[in-house]
């Protein structure tokens, strides 16, 4: 059974409504389209301990989710790691910090495996035998690895020169893979184009209404994981700047079904300097971002010309949130620090996160009391390169006894 009501415009001043249909764009106002569903019927329906009692992956909230039947893809996504993160809280002098890890989501180490299960259930609802995306690497990593395992014909479009994790880990899965010349932004122009004409489900163009409902999950679960309590703060990275307007969503649902109190969180957006439309417009008091070039080692979010970043500054803005970026150096810092303190190992995207948490704390955004979450979205094996060069020295010794004795006199000794 399926609580959907339909398409609806994300303009206030539109509102207008369309049919469940493979449709992401207002007729009237160019607005973009989102899923609305019978929120009234949801609360009649749906309890918390019918919740926890469902298996541990993202369709625990089918509810919310905007697929008619049963999911037939990506069934074991979602429900990862949440936890208390008192190393890295003593190191920035704060009370109380969470870190939801989509670094070990399953089955390609991030939360794309998320909004990807939601896209393939509803493209194959839809029809659609073809499936494809434009990516800044995960996508395209969880896109190939999903399509293949449920049969759906694969192409996926990235920069060409994305960092060999992301290509192998798309590549292995024998799917179309086409590097694209030139940043991310161009190849999603190319790709807006290629959709109209072949006819295909470009997870995040045509269908990107179904597909962007996923990243509610990572929200839903980060609530029932602190005990079906919000958190007084979020950080979130952006890219596109979907995933944040869905963490907002999926508090405000699970409020409006009455599984949660009240809400009044904090939601900040984090971005690197290097691609900061979203944030800088945040902190320039703008409603509009200007699009940017991207120049930043964290490839997986940079996007020069956001699809969602009008409402992701809206969303900030409404919640009384901020956005701040961070430098190359501070994403690399932000990186090895989650990994010494809190024996997690993020990708650059990750470092941002930890980076900007660290820099709203610093600048009195976070209050030392006040709960915040750290969304962790990517796992750092992708993205080593990032950090060679930057780690601690690793002395290679001949097998012997005394060779590792001189050594641990070396050590010490340097270490007094
Ligand atoms: C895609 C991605 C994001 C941001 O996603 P948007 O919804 O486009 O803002 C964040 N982190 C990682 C690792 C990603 O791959
Ligand atoms: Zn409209």
């Amino acid at each position: 059974m399926s609580y959907v009501r339909g398409l609806k415009c994300r303009e206030k001043d539109c509102g207008r409504t369309y049919p469940t249909e493979p449709l992401h764009i207002c007729e009237y106002c160019f607005g973009k389209l989102e899923v609305d569903y019978d929120y009234d019927a949801i609360k009649q329906d749906v309890t918390r301990q019918a919740i926890e009692e469902r298996h541990e992956n993202m369709w625990r909230y089918r509810e919310f989710m905007p697929i008619d039947g049963e999911p037939t893809v990506g069934i074991e996504v979602g429900f990862t790691p949440f936890f208390r993160a008192r190393n890295l809280e003593r190191i920035l002098g704060h009370n109380e910090i969470y870190v939801k890890n989509d670094a070990v989501n399953f089955p390609t180490l991030s939360f794309k495996d998320r909004v990807v299960s939601t896209a393939l259930c509803k493209a194959k609802e839809f029809g659609y035998d073809t499936v494809a995306c434009a990516t800044t690497g995960n996508l395209g990593n969880s896109l190939a690895a999903q399509s293949v395992r449920s049969g759906l014909k694969c192409f996926i479009f990235m920069p060409a020169d994305l960092e060999q994790g992301k290509v192998v880990g798309t590549s292995v899965f024998g799917v179309n893979v086409v590097g694209i010349s030139g940043n991310y932004d161009g190849v999603n122009r190319l790709c807006t184009e290629i959709a109209d004409r072949y006819g295909w489900a470009f997870v995040n163009i045509n269908i990107r209404p179904y597909y962007a409902e996923g990243s509610k999950t990572m929200g839903f679960e980060m609530l029932e994981q602190l005990g079906w309590q919000t958190p007084r703060h979020i950080v979130v990275p952006m890219a596109g700047g979907s995933l944040i307007t869905k963490i907002e969503k999926s508090i405000r649902e699970f409020a409006q079904a009455g599984l949660i109190d009240a809400p009044g969180t904090r939601i900040h957006g984090a971005q690197a300097t290097g691609c900061n439309p979203i944030s800088a417009a945040v902190k320039a008091g703008e409603e509009l971002f200007t699009p940017v070039k991207p120049n930043t080692i964290a490839r997986s979010i940079a996007i020069g010309s956001p699809a969602d970043g009008f409402y992701a500054i809206e969303t900030i803005r409404n919640s009384g949130g901020w956005a701040e970026d961070v430098t190359d150096e501070e994403v690399i810092d932000g990186i090895k620090l989650l990994a010494e303190t809190e024996g997690v190992f993020t990708e650059t995207a990750g470092g941002v996160t930890v980076g900007v948490t660290k820099k709203l704390i610093e600048q009195g955004h976070i209050p030392k009391d006040e709960s915040v979450v750290m969304c962790i979205t990517g796992n750092g094996l992708k993205t080593q390169e990032a950090v060679l060069g930057h780690l601690r020295e690793r002395p290679v010794i001949e097998a012997k006894v005394a060779d590792f004795d001189a050594l641990l006199a070396d050590l010490t000794a340097t270490a007094t």
